[in-house]
């Protein structure tokens, strides 16, 4: 038995909702103004203890999928062409402020669950640039009412530009994984 346990974690979302400021924000404490969109998957392999337990944890950032009608065939090779079938766990990351990046959050995760045929596989939804909350777009009992009570799945607000919620993310997105059995 290992020291460590892997966690593969998938994070989606429309273009500029702040998925790769999320990732850089927790992997290395940084904020970038200026919007450079991911071209490529990119890895990281930060090593984080979360609630005491050692993970090595594999976020992969995605670039921009487009949505192809669920169950086609170009679908699922575009899911495994990702590397994103075998996922732990996915991230669906919408910016509050933006409907349209909401909706498009409920395309992916029905892409989700079509392409792994199951329904248990944690997704974890997440509401980034809470510091524009003045801007909403979709009231948070609303969206929160939507992912809590019918997804089932975890819900946070955070900020990546002003580090808010960023490891408390994390931490709840751990919890939600934690069904499975790390060997503690
Ligand atoms: P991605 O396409 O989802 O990876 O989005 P990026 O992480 O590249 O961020 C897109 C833009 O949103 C960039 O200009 C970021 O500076 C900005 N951004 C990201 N997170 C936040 C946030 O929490 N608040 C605000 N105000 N801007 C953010
Ligand atoms: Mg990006």
């Amino acid at each position: 038995d290992s020291d460590y346990q892997t966690v593969r974690l998938a994070v989606l979302g429309a273009p500029g909702v702040g998925k790769s400021s999320i990732v850089r924000q927790f992997v290395m404490q940084q904020f970038m103004e200026e919007y450079v969109p991911t071209e490529q998957r990119q890895i990281f392999c930060p090593a984080v203890i979360i609630n005491e337990h050692l993970y090595e944890v594999r976020i992969i950032d995605c670039p921009y999928i487009p949505y192809f009608p669920v169950n086609s065939l170009y679908e699922w090779t575009d899911f495994r062409g990702y590397g994103l079938r075998n996922a732990t766990a996915y991230v669906l990351v919408y910016d509050i402020t933006s409907e349209e990046s909401f909706e498009y959050i409920k395309t992916l995760r029905l892409q989700i669950l079509e392409s792994r045929n199951r329904h248990d596989v944690p997704i974890f939804v997440v509401g980034n640039k809470h510091d524009l909350a003045e801007e909403r777009g979709v009231p948070r009992r609303e969206i929160s009412n939507l992912v809590k009570k019918q997804w089932k799945c975890g819900y946070i607000e955070c900020s990546a530009k002003y580090n808010w919620h960023i490891m408390l993310l994390f931490k709840e997105l751990m919890k939600t994984v934690d069904y499975i059995d790390y060997g503690h």
